[in-house]
């Protein structure tokens, strides 16, 4: 049960090209579950850019097993973090992550990670605000991208795990109690 199938091929598929690979879908590996010492097969999402090393390598606890996509973007903005010192920080960055194993059912199928903050502050003039303006609508058009495929990686999650045995139950938990925590 360590057969590791096309885990080392992972990690260098841009983005983009892997949410819409066929073949990621299907990447089947093995880790070890540190509180029993049993193999454990794991089916990446689709998109999944993690190769998993340090989850194949090493006993693991399954709640710490998690697949994710890249983030959408690395746009940032200079902000004033709230310390009077500007810095270029990055601006609603969004992946697709899922938990497989997580105590919280909900993040058990694909959701998405949105990197946002408050009190963070841009100091600009009327071309300083347009330019503002016109990252986060870029932005903004990146996330509706990132939302299409978060459906569609979804829905092939979820039928995908339907048809293992065993993972039905947990598909309908994540689904119809979104925020019960519940033991793996
Ligand atoms: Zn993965």
């Amino acid at each position: 049960m360590h057969s590791i199938a096309r885990a080392s091929t992972a990690t260098s598929f841009p983005t983009e090209q892997l949410l819409d690979a066929t073949a990621a879908s299907s990447r089947t590996w093995t880790f070890t579950n540190s509180e029993t010492g049993r193999p454990v097969t794991v089916t990446c999402m689709q998109g999944c850019t993690d190769d998993h090393t340090q989850d194949i390598a090493t006993p693991t606890h399954p709640i710490d097993i998690a697949c994710w996509s890249d983030q959408d973007g690395d746009t940032t903005l200079p902000i004033d973090p709230n310390t009077g010192t500007v810095e270029d920080l990055a601006v609603l960055a969004t992946r697709i992550q899922v938990d497989p194993f997580s105590q919280v059912v909900a993040h058990r199928l694909p959701y998405a990670c949105v990197e946002i903050v408050q009190e963070n502050y841009i100091a600009v003039d009327p071309d300083g605000l347009l330019s503002v303006i016109n990252t986060l609508a870029g932005r903004l058009h990146a996330m509706r991208r990132t939302h299409a495929d978060l459906v569609r990686v979804r829905a092939e999650y979820v039928e995908r795990e339907a048809r293992v045995e065993g993972h039905v139950d947990r598909i309908i938990a994540a689904i119809t109690t979104p925020t019960a925590e519940v033991q793996v």
